[in-house]
């Protein structure tokens, strides 16, 4: 491995002016960590958009190389745990927050942060999955913890083109539910059918302040974008069914009322994907190995070049990305 390496790097000057370039490092100027992973790909997944925009503050520390996720090769580790060689994936634990991400050909991180890539996953396809298809199956995992099965009824899936909604509903048909995809995109249709959704609902019939209660129509939900349609998700949801919550694409507020809690038992889940604990990380990779179809998979992920990261992660923002975007380093 060369003495140097290239780096997305975003900085922040005295009046809070951001800036993001391509940069070169070398692993002196790497974070604390026992285990240094050669980065083969990564990913683009929302919260890369924003840190890359600066549109939320996702970044904690400056500079930060951004990119939540990365997958690659032990290069050498301090861990008892790992030695050169093992292929790996990390999702979360402060990346791009706190701790140097996945943009970048080298990385330093904890060994405890890393799961083994399962045999049949390339670096490319751990990261077609990324952040956004692992929190796809810990919201799936909520909801069969939770008791929900197919034949309780459909399932709802909200941001259904994005990664995360991409992926849920390609799991969930899979696993036999009725999906209903809601998209605001009318030419994505097709592509939603194909990944296995059953029957698709236009986002405004969700996104605007409805009734504390609605018609019952479906057992189990996935929520990306929070705020009304996350509300209107709880209010048209089945006695006693499930809905996982993780994402705000709408909003962050949650203008709700408690009555689908009290009258129909419903449950709310919340899903962290960043703080996941370890064995609950491994649980998802294990069933994403199994439940989440090669071809699928394919249908969902487009791939751009280490250099176009920065300029697609604010088309993602812009809402101009369907599906998941893997970064060939
Ligand atoms: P994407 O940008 O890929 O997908 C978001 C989707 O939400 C869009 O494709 C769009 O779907 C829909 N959407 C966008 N804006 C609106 C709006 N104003 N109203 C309704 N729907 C909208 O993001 P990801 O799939 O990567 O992430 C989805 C959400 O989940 C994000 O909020 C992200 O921050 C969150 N997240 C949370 C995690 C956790 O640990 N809890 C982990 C990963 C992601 P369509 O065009 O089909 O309507």
């Amino acid at each position: 491995m060369a003495d140097t390496f290239r780096a997305v790097l975003i900085s922040r000057d005295e009046d809070k002016n951001q800036t993001v370039e391509m940069t070169e490092l070398s692993p002196s100027d790497l974070m604390d960590g026992d285990v240094d992973v050669r980065v083969e790909a990564s990913t683009i997944n929302y919260k890369d958009g924003l840190a890359i925009t600066g549109k939320s503050p996702i970044v904690r520390r400056w500079p930060m190389i951004p990119g939540i996720d990365l997958a690659g090769e032990v290069i050498e580790s301090k861990n008892p745990q790992w030695k050169a060689g093992d292929k790996v994936v990390l999702n979360g634990w402060g990346l791009s927050e706190t701790h140097y991400g996945g943009y970048a050909e080298r990385a330093r991180v904890k060994g405890e942060w890393l799961v083994r890539r399962p045999d049949g996953f390339s670096a490319k396809d751990a990261m077609a999955i990324g952040t956004a298809g692992y929190t796809a199956m810990l919201s799936v995992l909520a909801l069969e913890k939770a008791g929900a099965k197919p034949e309780h009824g459909p399932v709802i899936v909200s941001g259904a083109t994005g990664g995360v909604g991409s992926v849920a509903v390609s799991l969930l048909s899979k696993l036999g539910w009725d999906v209903i995809a809601v998209t605001g995109r009318s030419s994505e249709h097709d592509y939603l059918k194909d990944l296995g959704a059953s029957e698709i609902m236009d986002r405004s019939e969700l996104s605007e302040k409805g009734k504390p209660l609605e018609k019952e129509r479906w057992a189990a939900g996935v929520d990306c974008v929070g705020s009304h349609t996350l509300v209107n998700m709880l209010a048209g949801t089945k006695r006693h069914g499930s809905i996982a919550a993780c994402g705000l694409a709408q909003g962050f507020d949650l203008p709700a009322t408690v009555m689908p809690f009290i009258l129909r038992g419903v449950s709310l889940h919340g899903i962290d994907s960043v703080m996941a604990p370890k064995e609950l990380r491994e649980e998802a990779w294990g069933r994403l190995s199994e439940d989440l179809a090669p071809e699928k998979l394919r249908a969902i992920a487009s791939e751009v070049t280490f250099d176009e990261v920065i300029e697609t992660a604010k088309s993602l923002i812009d809402g101009k990305v369907r599906g998941r975007v893997v970064v060939n380093l």
